[in-house]
């Protein structure tokens, strides 16, 4: 299945100049987001992931139905103040400003193995604060698995060193 056709492309959201990548128009096709979660629990299975973590909001899209075909568990990673528990936290960078995403404290067992998914990677900045997490907490990350890769923005090599899986790239 050529998944490209369903993705729609929006120019000039959320601002001037960037071409924003919508996925909803994969989420609301059924036969079409079963296939594209297919995908990556398949890779799911390769890398041996026994818990999935996910960003929010997107990353809960792709990530809970993963868990759910695997039967394994789920993580959310959030913005701060949203989870209910005890959490870490760590700072990162954007474009203006920084930001914070959180992970609860005993979300993940020492050893574990990890597989981060999000709905895309751009410059790698969101899966690189959730790879923090995820070993601070003494979790193995496994992989880090994407619909879409926007190659030119080269999150990849900001996550050098991890196995890297995206079902699109835009060139
Ligand atoms: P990064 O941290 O890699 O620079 O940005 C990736 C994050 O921004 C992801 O969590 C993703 O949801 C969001 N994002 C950035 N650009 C786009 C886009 O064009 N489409 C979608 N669906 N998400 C985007």
């Amino acid at each position: 299945m050529d998944l490209k056709q369903y993705v729609t492309i929006v120019d000039n959201y959320p601002k001037e100049g960037i071409s924003f990548k919508d996925i909803t128009t994969i989420m609301d096709n059924g036969p079409v987001y079963k296939y594209a979660t297919d995908q990556i629990v398949e890779y799911a299975k390769k890398v041996g992931a026994e818990i999935i973590v996910g960003p929010e909001a997107r990353g809960f899209i792709i990530g809970c139905p993963v868990a759910y075909a695997l039967n394994i568990g789920f993580a959310p990673v959030r913005k701060e103040g949203k989870l209910p528990r005890e959490t870490i936290k760590v700072e990162y960078g954007l474009e203006y400003g920084k930001d914070v995403l959180t992970i609860h404290r005993d979300a993940i067992k020492p050893g574990q193995k990890v597989l981060i998914v999000d709905d895309l990677l751009a410059t790698g900045g969101t899966v690189e604060a959730t790879v923090k997490l995820v070993e601070e907490l003494g979790g193995e990350v496994a992989g880090c698995a994407f619909l879409i890769e926007l190659s030119y923005l080269d999150g990849r090599e900001r996550l050098k060193g991890y196995d890297v899986h995206a079902l699109m790239q835009y060139e």
